[in-house]
């Protein structure tokens, strides 16, 4: 198959990328493609919302870049922090018109708070924003002429110079896939190619992320040679649901500490004011610590978030779907305070980007959770990942398509890719022993890359993964490529880079913390 675009992932990203390309540019061809079925991403799960300034008598831009400023711990790039704030009210009014429709209070937005905001700034969905967007965003899509949907298709490899028998013109063409229903595998030749591919939070043991979410982009850009950075500030969300919920971790959003939730421990002691003066609203980073500390102090297994002084029926209203998931689960959040654990979240790192989205290849962009813009510094401020993900698709649509005009490859090139080179391996129907390889990466990186490092802890898991490396390369290249083993592969390139970035790390800033760096 043969493509103007390429774009791998149908998360916000994505999909804002694909209606924009498509509505200005009739005539491209574009091919989206989705690990599993369009909605399945982490977009889907987003809680809270999007941080965007709306009421400009109690808040401004000002106030949002200082705030982001402030949880990026001097990382982030200040004219990064500033764009993509002002460019915000832009992007937000494009998502009301393809139909996705936040809260309102008297015919304004109705605006959150949520921690490290100094201001109520984020639009919702009560606390489906997430699944709201990509409804809404998936039925805009379905209606494009241009576009071909390929679900159920997992990214292999990006298709570089590397393939070529000699060396062409120094840029990405496209990818390889495989299909999850027959395994068979495919190349799609495009002259720009997207990585919308979300993050990799599934290399931790305890992730708020779903199980797609195991950094294939950034896996896939990192054999590619492109430069990948700042993968060593891995946010953990402080608030996930101690029990799992049919196997998956659940998250108690932001936005309930926004609303008066009180965190407190196994003997009711609220213990945040002793860490930060913004109490249960300080930011991320510092909430997670302050309850990996108390954690250890008593030796709980988790502490409890306390909503039971909420007016009646109140968090039922405002959280439905957590309210209901707790309540499913044996807790009514009305009377009694949840219990919460942090888990990992969210990548602040990844493929490194211009403020055009283009990576360190031509022809190659990265947008959203992906990718690495410098707008979150070393703790992404709550609420701006899905604000990040809708600026940096509108300028990666306008970088590509000058890119595209530019473009001087001769059609019968393309023809020249070989296709995936699988001889030599066998089929193997052992999954078991990809599954167990996962396990061991996931919890490695638990138990010796969390919240809290050090530098033994480190190169303890340096040496785990190098072994967990070589058992994965060699059951690559023997066995027949299945999408479980191209999850695996990535898991421990990702989880390996995060510690070699780790490693590489001399100061305590945001997310990051080394004992050693004390
Ligand atoms: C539980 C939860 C709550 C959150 N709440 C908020 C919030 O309130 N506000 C906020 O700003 N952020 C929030 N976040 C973060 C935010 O949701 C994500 O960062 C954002 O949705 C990422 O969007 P994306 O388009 O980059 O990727 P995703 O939405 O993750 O989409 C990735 C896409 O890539 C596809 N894909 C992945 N690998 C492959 C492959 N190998 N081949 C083909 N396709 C592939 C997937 O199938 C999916 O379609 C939350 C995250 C989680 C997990």
């Amino acid at each position: 198959m043969h493509t103007d675009v390429l774009v791998i992932g149908s998360g916000i990203s994505g999909l804002s990328y694909v209606i924009k390309m498509s509505e200005r540019h009739p005539d491209l061809q574009i091919v989206l493609l989705s690990k599993r079925n369009l909605l399945e991403s982490n977009t889907r799960y987003a809680q809270g919302g999007i941080a965007v300034v709306s009421d400009f008598e109690l808040d401004s831009f000002e106030k949002h870049v200082s705030d982001t400023l402030i949880a990026g711990d001097g990382l982030c790039n200040p004219s990064v922090v500033d764009f993509v704030v002002r460019e915000g009210p832009a992007r937000l009014q494009e998502l009301i018109d393809w139909g996705t429709s936040f809260d309102q209070k008297s015919d304004e937005l109705h605006l959150e708070k949520e921690g490290g905001h100094s201001a109520s700034r984020i639009v919702h969905h009560k606390d489906q924003s997430g699944y709201e967007i990509q409804k809404s965003l998936i039925a805009q899509v379905r209606k494009l002429k241009n576009v071909t949907i390929l679900e159920n298709h997992v990214l292999v490899d990006l298709i570089t110079d590397h393939h070529m028998s000699q060396s062409a013109f120094n840029r990405c063409y496209g990818a390889y896939l495989i299909s999850i229903k027959d395994e068979s595998t495919i190349k799609i030749t495009a002259k720009i190619t997207v990585l919308s591919t979300g993050g990799g939070g599934q290399v931790y043991a305890h992730t708020t992320n779903p199980k797609g979410a195991t950094g294939d982009g950034i896996g896939a850009a990192y054999r590619a040679k492109v430069t990948i950075n700042h993968l060593q500030y891995v946010q953990f969300h402080p608030t996930a649901f101690y029990p799992k919920v049919k196997g998956n971790t659940f998250l108690i959003s932001e936005a309930v500490r926004g609303a008066g939730g009180k965190l407190i421990t196994k003997s009711r002691n609220r213990f945040m004011s002793q860490y930060d003066s913004r109490a249960e609203l300080a930011s991320r980073d510092i909430v997670a610590r302050s309850i990996a500390i108390e954690l250890k102090k008593s030796g709980d297994e988790c502490v409890f978030l306390d909503c039971t002084h909420f007016t009646k029926n109140d968090f039922k209203k405002r959280f439905p779907t957590i309210y209901n998931t707790c309540k499913k689960a044996g807790f009514n959040p009305e009377n009694q305070p949840i219990p919460v654990v942090p888990a990992a979240h969210y990548f602040c790192g990844g493929v490194q980007v211009d403020p055009n989205s283009k990576t360190s290849l031509d022809g190659l962009y990265a947008i959203g959770e992906c990718s690495s813009t410098r707008l979150h510094g070393a703790n992404r401020l709550a609420s701006n990942s899905l604000l990040e993900a809708l600026v940096y698709s509108h300028r990666a649509v306008l970088a590509s398509y000058e890119e595209l005009s530019k473009i001087d490859i001769p059609s019968h090139f393309f023809t020249t890719i070989p296709d995936w080179n699988d001889a030599f391996t066998v089929s193997s129907k052992e999954s078991k022993l990809v599954d167990s390889l996962c396990k061991e990466i996931q919890e490695t990186m638990s138990s010796c890359v969390g919240i809290f490092k050090s530098s033994d802890s480190l190169l303890t898991a340096e040496k785990k993964l190098n072994t967990l490396f070589n058992q994965v390369v060699q059951w690559y290249n023997q066995n027949k490529l299945t999408p479980r083993l191209c999850e695996l592969r990535n898991l421990v390139s990702v989880s390996y880079l995060i510690v070699k970035q780790s490693q590489q790390t001399t100061e305590n800033k945001g997310v990051f913390y080394n004992h050693d760096n004390e």
